[in-house]
């Protein structure tokens, strides 16, 4: 994307962030903007003969609901060039849903044309399915065969099903270790993953790790392309995406480490420049994740939060904490809750999105509300004795909305809120309360944080300082700093959270075992260990 940003950067004052109204003037000139014009050839191509499998990305699908799925896949026989070893050409692409694993009995087809607009990546909202049952599909093009991906859609909408089981993921350094959670999750019998974000990361290629990003720090939608089809190379990880459907939300390492909406983290980085290199990285992950049309990026603006329903078992909010967010206060430096974290102004939703969440918390008939969400909400407080610091990327850095979120939960009796957040590489179980620092206030949710699955290297079971963090913060329920998953099992009458962790993520074979495991009954808020 060519764009003359001359005027507008000469527009700018720059002090530490951009103004809301200079961010919107980008968002719309960029938004203008179509997405990697003049590149694409009239012409479609019915078939092509390919040297290497065009499907060594795999196969994924997501957005369930009651009647329908995403299937994705993305031509590319060499994936790790940055139009994947692709013509510029378009090509048609055929696509295949089945009864049964072997995909004998077929319930729907067709074909879509992909191009190298989208990196001939394929998105394929499929209506008109069977409620509560798996699915078998493939793609195909010319001689070309996909592997064969398993998904399922959910129950009917007004239905109550007996139980859900899922595992949520987060942090995914691809230099730090293996993904060796893949491995193990596929042997769980589970309905739906979710990815809390730091799906990828955003640095160049360092030497002497477990393996090594290609090329330098990614800033060019060639970049962010060739990092997410590294990634997505790894079997583990395109296998556990041909397990079941997925539901994805990005953090900030899609992008670039600690963004706030259109603030970079090292603040002389120009400002159109960053939000050109936005729109960079929201295109390329668009283009890797099984999403619907509603979330095609335009320009720098891509919208992904949304709602995801189990029946009326579950209900998750997935929530965007990174595209709408203010900057950090207290110049993102951990602080207590002064003046400048409690400013009202501070949000990690922005109004839109919290006008919308607040609507449809209201409107759930979930049995259990999940926000699937990235940052700690549970308000830890980081320092040893009667001085009190709190880390500003996550929630406290916004307490005020925090808190307002929590005391509408509490209001409105929002049934049985569960949090579950990724972000900091660690396993925690945290109580929430209106304010977590009133301990003789009500219980209202229950936070799940969830470690890294290789982010960090291997960790440790205990950090040196833990004991004095929990003495500090009797919320906390349970603390770990191994790497792995939480796998969850959710009954109308109880929710179940296993923290599984892996002992090794550096080399193959890694052992899985579950570290902890914590229940909440329904109405009764608070964690018990299991
Ligand atoms: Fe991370
Ligand atoms: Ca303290």
């Amino acid at each position: 994307m060519m764009l003359d940003l001359s005027r507008i950067r000469d527009a700018v004052s720059y002090e530490g962030g951009i103004s809301r109204r200079l961010f919107l003037a980008y968002g719309a000139a960029l938004a203008a903007i179509p997405a990697q014009s003049g590149k694409t050839e009239g012409r479609t191509l019915n078939r092509l003969a390919f040297a290497d499998n065009p499907f060594a990305l795999g196969v994924a699908s997501g957005e369930p609901t009651d009647s329908g799925v995403v299937l994705w896949t993305r031509l590319a026989p060499r994936p790790l060039e940055a139009n994947g070893g692709m013509p510029a050409e378009k090509l048609k692409l055929t696509w295949e849903v089945a009864d049964d694993e072997g995909m004998k009995k077929i319930v729907q087809t067709g074909d879509i044309t992909v191009g190298p607009d989208s990196a001939h990546a394929g998105h394929v909202e499929v209506n008109g399915l069977k409620p509560d049952r798996w699915y078998w599909y493939r793609f195909r093009s010319g001689d070309a065969d996909s592997p064969i991906g398993r998904t399922r859609t959910m129950p009917p909408r007004e239905s109550l099903p007996e139980k859900l089981r899922f595992a949520f993921a987060s942090c995914q350094h691809f230099e730090h270790g293996l993904f060796t959670s893949y491995e193990h999750m596929a042997k769980e019998d589970l309905d739906l993953v979710v990815h809390l974000g730091d799906y990828i990361y955003e640095g160049a290629g360092k030497d002497k790790l477990v393996r090594k990003h290609l090329g330098r720090k990614i800033t060019s939608l060639d970049d962010y392309r060739v990092r997410h089809a590294q990634y997505r190379s790894d079997p583990l990880l395109s296998g556990m995406h041909a397990r079941c459907p997925w539901v994805v939300m990005w953090d900030d390492h899609e992008f670039e480490n600690n963004y706030a909406a259109g603030v970079p983290q090292y603040k002389e980085t120009d400002p159109a420049a960053f939000l050109e290199q936005r729109a960079h990285a929201y295109q390329a992950y668009f283009e890797m994740m099984p999403l619907r049309k509603e979330s095609v990026p335009q320009g720098p603006n891509m919208k992904l939060y949304r709602t995801v329903p189990f029946g009326r078992l579950a209900e998750f909010q997935v929530l965007d904490t990174r595209q709408y967010r203010t900057d950090q206060p207290n110049g993102d430096k951990a602080a207590d809750l002064n003046a400048d974290a409690m400013n009202p102004n501070n949000t990690l939703l922005g109004g839109e999105q919290r006008r919308w969440l607040e609507k449809a918390l209201t409107a759930s008939a979930g049995t259990w509300n999940i926000l699937a969400q990235q940052v700690m909400m549970g308000m830890v407080d980081r320092a040893a004795g009667p001085e009190r610091r709190y880390s500003m990327d996550q929630w406290p850095g916004a307490a005020a909305e925090r808190i307002k979120l929590v005391q509408f939960m509490a209001d409105r009796k929002i049934a049985n809120p569960v949090v579950l957040t990724g972000d900091i590489h660690s396993n925690w179980v945290n109580d929430l309360r209106v304010d977590d620092r009133k301990l003789n206030t009500r219980i209202v949710a229950t936070e799940f944080v969830g470690t890294s699955i290789s982010s960090g290297g291997n960790g440790a079971d205990k950090a040196k300082t833990q004991d004095d963090m929990l003495k500090e913060n009797p919320f906390i329920r349970f603390h770990n700093r191994n790497r792995g998953y939480v796998s969850c099992t959710v009954t109308p009458e109880q929710w179940k959270s296993d923290y599984i962790v892996i002992d090794d993520v550096l080399k193959p074979g890694g052992k899985s075992s579950v570290r902890a495991s914590f229940v909440v009954e329904a109405g009764k808020p608070g964690a018990k260990p299991a």
